[in-house]
């Protein structure tokens, strides 16, 4: 009773919304409203082993098996999620997707396919400016469900150039040797769960597993992206 009141006055002084529509969420709602939810443009990859996504990545790297929960377009207002968890230092809200996605997508069962969680770093630039990793955040809330621990093994090196007027081949040259590695010899040979949050040409990702593969090059890398930009 007494805690039913505490919710009221909070919901009242503090009205919780829904990072997709901005609308007020109901108190059975947990932190996606039910509309949003239901129109969700979840992508429901049935192997992790081959999809659209790994199939784009293959051709660079060696990849054991990638997924991502969304597909994500700039005019969408599923957009606004990763705004808030890009832009807006929102980490509650990072963890809660990554959290979500693991149960969206339980019956890939992607914990038995990895030993460890690292998530891609920020450029230092933007590291200092914001000071958080939304990669980081969602890896966290990842690992809720898959008990994995999350490790920070890299790092980022120096900052790329803006990478807006580059095609695809060009975003890839201009990522490598952006990142570096540090594993220790003790871990080497670990199946890795790389994580960010939108993967575009894969040009970063590919430029991760680059770094891990010259320190360690027993290392299995697969990955995790929440949106696919389209
Ligand atoms: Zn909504």
């Amino acid at each position: 009773m007494l805690s039913k009141l505490r919710n009221d006055v909070r919901e009242l002084f503090f009205p919780r919304i829904c990072p997709v529509c901005e609308g007020r969420l109901l108190p059975d709602e947990s932190f996606i409203c039910s509309e949003c939810l239901i129109e969700f443009p979840l992508l429901k990859f049935e192997k992790t082993d081959d999809n659209q996504m790994i199939r784009t990545l293959w051709g660079n790297i060696p990849v054991a098996h990638a997924v991502s929960i969304f597909a994500y377009r700039h005019h969408s207002i599923y957009h606004n999620l990763l705004l808030q968890i890009k832009y807006r230092g929102n980490a509650r809200l990072a963890q809660q997707l990554g959290t979500w996605a693991a149960t969206q997508i339980r019956d890939l069962e992607l914990e038995e396919k990895a030993d460890v969680i690292v998530p891609v770093p920020l450029s230092r630039r933007k590291q200092w400016k914001r000071g958080y990793n939304q990669a980081y955040h969602l890896a966290l809330g990842l690992s809720k469900i898959y008990q994995l621990p999350v490790q920070q093994w890299l790092a980022s090196k120096v900052d790329r150039q803006t990478q807006t007027h580059m095609n695809a081949q060009q975003r890839i040259e201009n990522t490598q040797g952006c990142y570096e590695a540090k594993i220790p010899e003790s871990e080497h040979g670990k199946r890795i769960l790389l994580v960010d949050d939108v993967m575009t040409t894969g040009a970063t990702i590919i430029a991760c597993t680059n770094a891990i593969l010259e320190v360690d090059k027993t290392a299995e890398i697969s990955v995790f992206t929440l949106a696919l930009s389209k």
